[in-house]
């Protein structure tokens, strides 16, 4: 159960902040500390705010999220075909909160004004020492859809990609209805949050079809060429399944005529989950924190220090989690993982937790560790592991490294609750 009530106020009386100002009133007096404000409460931003906490309890912290309560897409997965029922782990914002001893409010933040370090959201604005961003992704449909704005929000509505938490009930809906035909999922050329997650979640969806009987199958419109092991299972287990069409990049999608076009195919569907390209959330371009290519040309993802991970030219601002762009020349983007925002989400608090007492920590780096299921009965997994170093030119490499494991024993919940116990309040 969602309880507001530790949700501080948003005073309606105070009118929406629609252009920057220093007459804009304060949201939240500040408590007279040198305040950090954390946007996002997703692995990121709750594993930054409980660690700043534990490192700078001088410090005021305050999480801010549109949303009331944390949803977990780790776990998702076989929670959508109804495999594991109590995977989804679920918590309010404001049980987190009191628990660490920060504020948590509600609210879209929809600017943020670095000059003077003050944000806006839709009830008022905030001043902040640090800002501590962790606001995820936004899916960009713009490449497939152009501008038209009622065939984004169709494309929303009716097919919703299930990669934000707040579209997982919709989608798990969808396929509690399929009754058969072809139900078609795209997979968006990278960078994506979780690259095996449509995978995993093609095998989920072709074992409902097959021990259900449902006269249907998946139609997988696939940018690249899979994943080995699951192009295994899908040609061996699922074939009756799962059309996996490769190399198949998506030009454009109707989503009233139910038609999707590749460079070879037009395909006619009877459902969909269409999930679109990926770009760091809209308030990383809003903020002017984007990357550019070479050319200057800017990108959709953030710029930032790979080894202190504040904004290029702002050490007042941080950036965690999904959204981040490049971190070396050598591997491109950290993989966009739970894991790896929560891992990036503490060292940002050790990080200013150090420049408040007037310290440079010594850079520290993240890791990853992913868990997929590569079938479910009897359940087989894989798991990813990437380790990071400084090389002596001071670039960062990557080391990855893949395990299978035929037979699991319950690791991802282990692994699972041993980040979330770092984040949340145990049930
Ligand atoms: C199906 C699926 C399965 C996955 N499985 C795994 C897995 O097994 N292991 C793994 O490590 N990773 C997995 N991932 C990836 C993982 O979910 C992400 O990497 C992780 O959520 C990123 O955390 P984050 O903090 O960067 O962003 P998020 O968790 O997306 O949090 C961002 C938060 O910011 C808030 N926000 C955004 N904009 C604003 C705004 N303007 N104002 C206020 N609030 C705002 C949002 O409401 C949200 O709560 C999976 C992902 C998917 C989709």
């Amino acid at each position: 159960m969602v309880s507001r009530r530790r949700f501080l106020a948003a005073g309606a009386a105070l009118g929406a902040a629609r252009c920057f100002g220093q007459s804009t009133p304060d949201l939240l007096p500040t408590s007279g500390g040198r305040r950090v404000v954390i946007v996002g409460g997703g692995w990121g931003g709750l594993t930054a705010a409980r660690h700043l906490r534990r490192l700078a309890p001088e410090l005021e912290v305050l999480l801010i999220d549109r949303d009331t309560a944390f949803r977990s897409l780790p776990l998702s997965n076989s929670w959508l075909v109804d495999r594991t029922p109590d995977a989804l782990v679920q918590q309010d914002y404001a049980t987190a909160a009191r628990a660490w001893g920060y504020r948590a409010l509600r609210a879209e933040v929809t600017a943020i004004d670095r000059e003077r370090r003050r944000l806006h959201t839709a009830q008022g604005a905030l001043g902040y020492d640090w800002l501590i961003l962790a606001a995820g992704i936004r899916h960009d449909y713009g490449p497939w859809l152009g501008g038209d704005a009622r065939a984004i929000e169709a494309t929303r509505r009716l097919y919703p990609a299930g990669f934000l938490a707040n579209e997982l009930d919709a989608l798990k809906q969808k396929l509690a209805d399929f009754r058969g035909g072809d139900l078609l999922m795209t997979v968006p050329p990278p960078p994506l949050r979780c690259p095996p997650a449509p995978y995993e979640r093609a095998v989920m969806i072709a074992w409902l079809l097959k021990t259900r009987r449902i006269k249907g199958r998946l139609v997988l419109v696939d940018a690249g060429g899979g994943m080995q092991r699951f192009n295994r299972m899908f040609a061996e287990r699922y074939k009756d399944q799962v059309l996996h069409l490769t190399h198949a990049p998506v030009k454009s999608i109707d989503p009233f005529n139910k038609t999707l076009s590749t460079e070879f195919d037009e395909l006619k569907f009877d459902d969909a989950i269409i999930i679109p390209p990926q770009q760091a959330a809209d308030l990383v371009r809003q903020a002017g924190l984007v990357e550019a290519d070479a050319a200057g040309t800017p990108g959709g993802w953030a710029a930032f220090d790979p080894l202190h991970l504040h904004a290029i030219g702002d050490e007042r601002v941080f950036l965690v989690g999904d959204l981040l762009g490049r971190a070396s020349p050598l591997f491109g983007h950290y993989p966009k993982s739970a894991h790896m925002a929560a891992r990036l989400g503490r060292i940002a608090a050790a990080e200013i937790a150090a420049r408040s007492r007037g310290t440079l920590p010594q850079p520290q780096l993240p890791e990853s560790v992913c868990h997929v299921y590569t079938d479910i009965e009897p359940p087989e997994m894989m798991r990813i592991d990437a380790q990071y170093r400084v090389r002596g030119d001071g670039l960062i490499t990557q080391t990855v490294r893949q395990h299978e494991d035929p037979q699991p024993r319950g690791e991802e919940v282990v692994w699972a609750k041993g980040l979330l116990a770092e984040m949340l309040v145990p049930n």
